[in-house]
Parts: C-alpha cells; sequence; structure tokens
C-alpha cells in the first residue's frame, strides 16, 4: 500500500465527476455492496475517489468499507448543501467546523397535534443530551483555506468560503419556517445529507476527517437546486488532496 491515501467522498456522481476528468484514476477497488473505491497513484501516495450514494447509512457504510480497506490518512466528505443562512448564496463553500445531526429527535408527550419546532434532538446513543457534535481536523481545514483563498474564494465578485456549522441528516427542508429556526437554534450555515454519519465513523476508526459543501440552493432567497456548482468545489478539493499526498501541508 501507499504511503498516504486521501480518500475523498462525494454522493452523486457529479459530485465526483470533475475530480475523475482531473485525476483519471486507474486503480478500481470493489469493496462490496456495490461500492467502489477508484484510486490514482501520484508521488507520496494516492488520491482515492468514493461514490457513497446519498444519505446517512450509505455514506456510514461506504466509509467503515473504505476506511477498512484503504486505512487512509485523511478523509474529505464534500459535495452541495442546502443554505440555512440566509446570506450564504450558491457557490460559496462551508468548511465544516461544526458538524450536527439534523433529523434525529424525540417529541415531548402530546396527546393532539404535532409541534416540530418542540422536538429535541437525540444523540446517538438514544438519549436528548447532550448530543455528539463532530468537527473537522484542524489541520486538514487549514489546508482547505490555504486551497480556497489560492482559488480565489473571497475575492470581490467571487463566491465566499467561510466555516460553518453543517447540518447532517436524511432530510431536505424547504419550509422557510423550519429552517430559519434551524439556523436560529442550531447555528447552521447549511444542510446536506452525508456529512455527520462520515465523520461520526472516522472519528470511531481514528482518521482525520474534513468537511467541505458548496451551496446549491438557499430556498429562503429564491435560490433553487444547481447541482452544478459541485464542480466548482471539487477544484479546491483536488487541490487539497494533492497537497495532501504530497505533504506539502
Ligand atoms: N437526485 C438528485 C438529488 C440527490 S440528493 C441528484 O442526483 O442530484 C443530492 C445531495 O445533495 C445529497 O447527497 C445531499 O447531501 C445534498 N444536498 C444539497 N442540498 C440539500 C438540501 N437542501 N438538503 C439536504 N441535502 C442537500
Amino acid at each position: 500500500m501507499n504511503a498516504r491515501t486521501i480518500l475523498i467522498e462525494g454522493a452523486v456522481d457529479s459530485e465526483l465527476s470533475a475530480l475523475i476528468e482531473r485525476f483519471k484514476p486507474e486503480g478500481v477497488h470493489e469493496m462490496g455492496g456495490g461500492w467502489r473505491v477508484l484510486t490514482c497513484d501520484m508521488a507520496g501516495g494516492r488520491v482515492a475517489l468514493l461514490n457513497t450514494g446519498v444519505g446517512v447509512a450509505n455514506a456510514a457504510a461506504a466509509t467503515a468499507l473504505a476506511c477498512a480497506a484503504l486505512n487512509p490518512a485523511a478523509v474529505i466528505s464534500q459535495g452541495t448543501a442546502g443554505a440555512h443562512d440566509i446570506s450564504l448564496h450558491t457557490g460559496d463553500v462551508v468548511v465544516g467546523t461544526r458538524i450536527l445531526r439534523l433529523g434525529a429527535y424525540r417529541s415531548p408527550a402530546r396527546e393532539h397535534g404535532v409541534a416540530p419546532l418542540e422536538w429535541q434532538m437525540l444523540d446517538q446513543s438514544g438519549d436528548t443530551g447532550p448530543v455528539r457534535e463532530y468537527a473537522s481536523d484542524v489541520r486538514l481545514a487549514k489546508a482547505a483555506r490555504t486551497a480556497l483563498t489560492e482559488r480565489g474564494y473571497g475575492q470581490a465578485g467571487n463566491p465566499r468560503a467561510l466555516d460553518g456549522t453543517i447540518g447532517s441528516g436524511d432530510v431536505w427542508n424547504c419550509e422557510f419556517d423550519m429552517i430559519a429556526h434551524l439556523n436560529a437554534r442550531y447555528g447552521t450555515a447549511c444542510e446536506e445529507m452525508e456529512t455527520y454519519s462520515a465523520a461520526s465513523v472516522c472519528d470511531r476508526m481514528v482518521v482525520p476527517f474534513l468537511s467541505l459543501r458548496v451551496i446549491s440552493n438557499n430556498e429562503r432567497i429564491g435560490e433553487s437546486y444547481a447541482p452544478e456548482v459541485a464542480a466548482q468545489l471539487q477544484r479546491a478539493v483536488g487541490d487539497i488532496a494533492e497537497a495532501l499526498v504530497k505533504g506539502e501541508t
């Protein structure tokens, strides 16, 4: 096995296609269950690309299989996300410095009616608190900020890159009030479906983890889902992975 494997995950083809074009992977590792890793060897190690499939269960299973098979030096979980922060625009990038689980709740007892805003978040232990959070590895987040800056993020007229809280679960919220509520109560910058489960598996398997998301939609300001922005993020992600393989960061 090579010295350093950097595993990059996406959930759908469009979240990996630009990386496949860039790295032209020649290796294929079948891991079972239809999950396969594509690898590209280079000086210092290799970049490995994994299409996890969408959602919590897919991301967890695929990440566990790939970590066991490849023993990666880092996992980069990346792709699109819907904004909760009203100031974020399509194309902006969030570095996941805080990762929360969405969609797992316990409701207070109530004989009639439903009140979703009173539901309490559920931890992986099945209790309502304290709820475990995850974070991107500090060194990897720093490398990501450097690569994003070098790609022009934050310059006048360009998309921004900022640290933020990623809400993650098998949910796609389009109700303005629910989005505003999650943003206000939990400080979520955006939501998507894979980061928390991948982060929790990497934590258990002691693999450094980096979360990066490009905003593909912001319902509250009328920006609807534009999955093609995934290609923009992949440029910076490719830079980060290459620098990590080469030991430049
Ligand atoms: N079938 C479509 C959509 C799949 S879901 C496609 O192929 O493009 C797309 C991915 O977008 C999920 O993996 C999720 O992580 C992410 N995503 C983007 N915006 C989201 C939002 N507002 N809420 C939840 N997930 C979102």
